[in-house]
């Protein structure tokens, strides 16, 4: 393992990732900088840690290499200034792994890592592992590995969920199994272009270690194209017909999540985890809040909170997964200059009433009227409210927005909500 005493490191970045990579370089002996462009955030005050805020200085510049947060872009100006130094940049991921032995198991993809990864660390928990979940799904790597290092913790499995921007930044990572779920486009306003995203996410087959597994979507047209190693392991939605559960015990629906089981599937396949512990997982693993979340039936219409739809390849997957009669919000703010129109069109009959929403809604709303029965409001809480009185007779009332929340709220998670408190403020 690495000593880190008398090295300087700079974080960038003062969230949650960056705050537990200066934690466990503070443990480790570092001297630490962490350096956040905002000004509103709360200092943590630890020994070894310093802190700066509401912008970057060239202290930065005088450290022996630089973690970024994944929430930070590659084109601020300390990034380019300690590029041009030559001062190493590394990934908060790849700065965690250099202190933790423990196997791990890496899932990306653009849609359905947290259903996954939540769904793996289900099933190896039920099956004696010692499962550490975190990375992009909320619990920093960086945390994990840092508890593991104070518990002296031998045994285990990390099981990391990783973002096209986590990926991007990391150069070394021995992954036991690297998972490709699928890949569609998104955070076109962060990635230079959709070429530039597919390789990120594809990066994750060269941080897969020798010997290790790489498991992928063989029903995704891109991975098909682009992954030619012929040792890696191919999952199909249709795996999960070949387990032993009838279909209606299942929870999840959509065949997405049938994509997504059998890309767990696939992983517990490496590990020969026993069907009949898989199956018991499934049983009991309900849809995560705001991922196709059924709330209630209220006259015959069934209710789902889709706010962490937010781009279009998820919005299709929740119009895919219902027979018909079914009434969408959609809107917020549009990453790239998405088609809905084309998206949509195929779902022509069993859509019956589009409510637009949002910084986008004006745009979707005229591309989609002369196809759709639509109407625009700019505000959400409108919009529902228009969706609920055109849901009279119909069978699903569906949030799955199809882009980001940031115009009108914090997160996706606060437009679920607000979705939720007008749904439960009917009955
Ligand atoms: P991620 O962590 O990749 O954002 P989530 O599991 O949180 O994935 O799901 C995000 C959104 O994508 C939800 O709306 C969910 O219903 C949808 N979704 C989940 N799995 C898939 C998939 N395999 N393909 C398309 N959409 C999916």
């Amino acid at each position: 393992m690495i000593n880190l005493s008398s090295k300087k490191i700079s974080i960038i970045g003062a969230g949650k990732s960056g705050t537990s990579a200066a934690k466990l370089a503070s443990h480790m002996g570092a001297e630490v900088l962490l350096s956040d462009s905002r000004s509103d955030i709360d200092i943590i005050n630890i020994s070894n840690i310093n802190v700066e805020i509401g912008g970057h200085s060239d202290k930065v510049l005088e450290s022996d290499f630089i973690i970024k947060s994944p929430g930070v872009s590659n084109n601020i100006e300390i990034i380019k200034k300690a590029k041009s130094k030559n001062i190493k940049i590394i990934s908060e991921i790849e700065f965690a792994s250099l202190f933790t032995e423990l196997p791990i198991i890496g899932v990306t993809g653009s849609n359905g890592k947290t259903t996954t990864v939540e769904l793996l660390n289900e099933i190896f928990k039920k099956a004696g592992y010692n499962s550490i979940l975190g990375g992009n799904v909320g619990i920093p790597f960086s945390d994990n590995v840092l508890n593991q290092i104070l518990r002296r913790q031998k045994e285990g499995i990390h099981i990391l969920e990783l973002s096209s921007f986590q990926l991007e930044e990391t150069s070394n990572l021995s992954l036991d199994v690297g998972c490709l779920l699928n890949i569609s486009e998104d955070h076109l306003d962060r990635h230079e272009n959709f070429q530039d995203y597919i390789d990120a996410k594809l990066k994750i087959i060269k941080l897969t270690r020798d010997n290790g597994s790489i498991v992928y979507n063989k029903d995704d047209q891109i991975l098909k194209e682009k992954i030619n190693n012929k040792e890696a392991i191919q999952f199909s939605y249709s795996d999960v017909s070949k387990i032993n559960i009838d279909t209606k015990a299942i929870h999840l629906r959509g065949k997405h999540n049938y994509s997504n089981i059998a890309a767990a599937l696939a992983i517990s396949n490496v590990y020969h985890i026993k069907e009949d512990i898989i199956i018991n997982v499934l049983k009991e693993f309900k849809s995560l809040p705001h991922r196709l979340e059924f709330i209630k039936k209220i006259n015959g219409i069934s209710i789902y909170n889709d706010s962490k739809a937010t781009n279009i390849k998820s919005m299709i997957a929740a119009i895919d997964s219902f027979p018909d009669n079914i009434v969408i919000i959609i809107g917020g703010l549009d990453k790239g200059n998405s088609n809905f129109l084309s998206a949509m069109k195929i779902f022509k009959d069993k859509i019956k009433f589009v409510s637009c929403y949002g910084e986008s809604g004006e745009r979707i709303f005229n591309m989609i009227k002369s196809d759709f029965n639509c109407c625009y409001n700019k505000i959400f809480s409108k919009a529902v409210l228009k969706a609920i009185s055109n849901s009279k007779g119909k069978n699903v009332l569906l949030l799955s927005p199809g882009c980001a929340s940031y115009d009108q709220f914090e997160n996706y998670i606060e437009r679920g909500n607000k979705f939720k408190d007008i749904i439960i403020g009917l009955t």
